[in-house]
């Protein structure tokens, strides 16, 4: 058992971040443990999070273009149905796969793996009632916290996961709503929007601020928001819920303009709560050890991943920074080679955020508001896939690219993508970000033809010269 011999490293949570750190520890000659109280590795993002929403944007793609795009393509079917538990089924199979896959790489790198609840007694030592009733203690030198998120409610509305669901209960209907009311527009809210609305909802997506997904560049926001509307989805922006009735048959949402006004009354049958996620440590007993947080619950560490209690790290959803299971993975590989005695870092200025709707946006690096705000001179090179021979070809042309290059330098600041796959064309961004590349750099790479990725290479030329194309 884990309870008796000291290990170097024990990382408390399985997700993204956690998981991976304690590959990485092991991978780097350190005894492991990670303890994961949910059962199954892989965290939020694999059970309730990023795996299972990838899997029914994907199936109800592919419905929605059997139904509504097959036909241009002349593709006939004489009817096309939603089988709503085979779709979950095969959601469920992908998901319970890779759980079990993260099992398989801790046995193939000697991963120490208890299944329980773990708590601090002291600065090198976890208290884990486990899984099956029992109770060891597990020693380290060094504790890496990787507990990340919960879904954050919101004042007045209280999630059953029935009615009123979060995220993990809109992943997991068992029909289809008539109406869906989302509230809040950030990415999980429009995402699991797309997927109920392509399967037949009526998708209303309620936001407090005056804009959709607030990290993402202006302009392309407007575009994408105008992509979302002509899928059917309602946006009622600088509006607030103030009250949630359930008593009758569905639910009735008391709604009121931001800077109040007038109550008016919204009917759903279902309603998702997506407003936010909130670092995760409940009964963790942080306090009994001293690790310090800030005023919103995110532990605080230095850029080695250190918190305020030597030999106590934290990586990923709970710490500051984009609650990305990307930037979680960064963090925990950082933080071990640390541990370990060699050099980290992750640069959360150039951590990808990809949306993954159809079409879906990807942007890396600084929006043009941001670059604004610096004072910097810039260049914009824009290109849109109407212009695109792949894009025209399949019939699935809507979207752009929009590149921000530093005026004097050429420098790129910022990519913006809205496109089918976006969250594939982004990462050539990414790595010329990386490099510190001009966009020329970019314009002057050969790229294969016919492919989207020429849209990045024609958006880049058009920073400092013409594209060819439009
Ligand atoms: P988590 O994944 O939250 O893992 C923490 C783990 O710690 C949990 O399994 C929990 O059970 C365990 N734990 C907590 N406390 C204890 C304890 N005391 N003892 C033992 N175990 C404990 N991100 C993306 O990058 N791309 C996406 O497409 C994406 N889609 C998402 C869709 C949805 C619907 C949601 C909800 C999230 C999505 N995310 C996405 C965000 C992503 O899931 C998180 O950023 C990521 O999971 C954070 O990883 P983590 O390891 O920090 O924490």
């Amino acid at each position: 058992s884990s309870g008796s011999d000291e290990n170097d490293v024990v990382v408390i949570g399985g997700g993204p971040g956690g998981y991976v750190a304690a590959i990485k520890a092991a991978q780097l000659g350190l005894k492991t443990t990670c303890i994961e109280k949910r059962g199954a590795l892989g965290g939020t993002c694999l059970n309730v999070g990023c795996i299972p929403s990838k899997a029914l944007l994907h199936s109800s793609h592919m419905y929605h273009e059997a139904k509504h795009s097959f036909s241009n393509h002349g593709v006939k079917f004489s009817s096309v149905e939603v089988d709503l538990p085979a779709m979950m089924g095969q959601k469920d199979k992908a998901v319970a796969n890779l759980t079990r896959g993260i099992e398989g790489l801790f046995k193939k790198n000697k991963v120490n793996y208890v299944k329980g609840y773990g708590k601090f007694v002291s600065p090198s030592e976890v208290s884990v009632d486990t899984i099956d009733g029992g109770n060891t203690v597990v020693k380290g030198k060094h504790i890496i916290i990787a507990t990340g998120s919960d879904v954050k409610s919101l004042p007045g509305v209280t999630i059953d996961e029935k009615r009123i669901v979060s995220s993990t209960g809109a992943l997991a209907l068992s029909e289809i709503p008539k109406k869906l009311v989302v509230i809040g527009a950030g990415y999980i809210g429009l995402e699991m929007g797309s997927v109920w609305g392509r399967l037949g909802s009526e998708i209303t997506v309620v936001e407090f601020a005056g804009e959709i997904v607030p990290s993402m560049d202006g302009e392309v926001r407007k575009q994408f928001q105008r992509a979302l509307e002509k899928q059917g989805m309602k946006f009622m922006l600088k509006t607030k819920v103030v009250g949630v009735d359930t008593t009758g048959d569905g639910v009735k949402l008391t709604l009121e303009p931001a800077d109040g006004g007038n109550q008016t009354i919204l009917e759903a049958d279902y309603v998702l709560v997506s407003a936010g996620r909130t670092p995760f440590t409940a009964g963790l007993d942080l306090d009994k050890i001293g690790v310090e947080t800030d005023k919103i619950g995110r532990i605080l560490v230095n850029d080695r991943f250190v918190t305020n209690v030597s030999g106590v790290y934290a990586i990923g959803d709970v710490i500051p920074g984009p609650m990305l299971a990307h930037k979680a993975e960064e963090d925990g590989v950082a933080c071990v080679e640390f541990i370990a005695g060699k050099v980290g870092h992750v640069d959360y200025d150039k951590v990808p955020g990809v949306v993954y709707t159809h079409p879906e946006v990807a942007y890396v690096g600084k929006t043009e508001e941001q670059v604004k705000a610096l004072g910097v001179d810039y260049r914009v090179g824009k290109f849109p896939l109407l212009a695109n021979s792949r894009a025209k070809a399949i019939d699935d042309a809507e979207g752009v690219v929009k590149i921000l290059a530093e005026k004097e330098t050429d420098k790129i600041l910022g990519v913006h993508i809205m496109s089918p796959n976006a969250g594939e064309l982004i990462h050539e961004a990414a790595i010329a970000l990386q490099y510190d590349a001009a966009s020329e750099d970019i314009a002057r790479v050969c790229h294969a033809h016919p492919t989207m990725s020429e849209a990045l290479k024609e958006a880049a030329m058009a920073t400092y010269d013409k594209p060819i194309h439009i």
